[in-house]
């Protein structure tokens, strides 16, 4: 069978090769689709991603629409399904807990990119304890689960954060748009959150039509907004991510999501470090991967959003195209591309 196989630390050695078909333990899943993102990229260009052995490949993809192939583990053929992508470093006392997503180490794997192999291929035999059940009426945007998951964790952690001293959560600012901007902001407006998604494009019709204000980057002072009680960083700016400490009001939590390794120093303004952050009770914090908690909430919100919003998450995806096009996908800019690996 074919997959999606790169060398981790090559740039631009990801391919479609001939694998064999999955053998050992687990569910038998067909996959359906993979979703792309910026990990995704990232290996390609050679910047990140550790194959299973030591200079060998890895087969690509953490982002899995499937379907179980054949009844196990408590699931029934037919059954749509996703996976976690985490997985315990089997030494740590966050791991111990189930939440590898706080692994303590860093010594966890994640399939399709640290240490085990992803889902971009047609079988894949999966433990049934990491599948994450997918409400058939959801169909083809159960591909929005992985990056849903991520979306959904970093809220449940800024509410945690926020929630350690009386708070609020009722104005929010989430800066870029692109799939985990809009999920972001798709989960706000879910609890009805007055929030802010702000871009360098001049408008976005995702944005309104999730009842959010959308603001031009290019053309609003961020700062002109006024104050917010929760900042998501969602471009991978590392400047934003500083300057997001500074459009915090009382209480304020701000969420870095995205992410940028550039080697690079960035400025902040003395006194919101020095003295509004502190007289202000202020919290700037990092959030990566998804606990089971979040995967579960996540694919929830997806399916209540998919009764509100149906025609604008279709949206979501703005690429879909098959495996042997995955260099179109990688290149694609402004919303989320797909990786189609079987029609079934
Ligand atoms: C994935 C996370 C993963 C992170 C770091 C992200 O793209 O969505 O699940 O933990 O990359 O590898």
């Amino acid at each position: 069978m074919q997959a999606l196989v790169t060398t981790p630390g090559e740039e631009h050695s990801t391919r479609l090769e001939s694998v064999g078909s999955p053998r050992g333990e687990g569910v038998l899943v067909r996959v359906l689709e993979v979703g792309v993102c910026g990990t995704d990229r990232e290996i390609d260009h050679g910047l990140f991603g550790v194959a299973p052995e030591d200079g060998g490949d890895l087969v690509l993809g953490h982002e899995l629409l499937g379907v179980v192939e054949r009844d196990g583990g408590g699931f029934g053929a037919g059954d749509l399904v996703t996976a976690t992508v985490r997985r315990s470093c089997g030494h740590c006392l966050a791991c111990g807990e189930g939440s590898p997503d706080s692994c303590l180490t860093g010594d966890y794997s994640e399939r399709g990119i640290t240490r085990l192999d992803g889902f971009a291929r047609e079988l894949v035999l999966e433990d049934a304890a990491q599948l994450v059940p997918v409400p058939r009426a959801l169909g083809r945007l159960g591909v929005l689960a992985e990056p849903t998951s991520i979306c959904a964790r970093a809220l449940r952690h800024a509410r945690t954060i926020g929630g350690r001293q009386p708070w609020e959560l009722s104005r929010a600012l989430v800066l870029g748009a692109g799939a985990v901007g809009l999920l972001t902001t798709l989960l706000l407006r879910l609890d009805g959150v007055e929030t802010w998604t702000a871009s360098l494009e001049e408008s976005n019709e995702l944005v309104t039509a999730l009842g959010a204000e959308y603001v031009c980057s290019g053309e609003t002072e961020l700062a002109a907004l006024g104050r917010f009680d929760l900042v998501v960083e969602a471009v991978g700016n590392a400047q934003l991510m500083a300057d997001s400490l500074g459009l915090l009001g009382r209480s304020g939590v701000a969420c870095l999501l995205g992410i940028d390794g550039r080697e690079q120093h960035v400025t902040i303004d003395g006194p919101v470090l020095g003295v509004d952050a502190i007289l202000e009770n202020r919290v700037l914090f990092g959030s990566v991967n998804a606990h089971r908690q979040d995967w579960e909430a996540g694919v929830d919100a997806l399916d209540r959003a998919r009764g509100r919003w149906q025609d604008v998450l279709e949206r979501f995806v703005s690429l879909r195209v098959p495996l042997d096009r995955f260099a179109d996908a990688f290149a694609h800019r402004g919303g989320k591309a797909t990786l189609v690996v079987s029609d079934a």
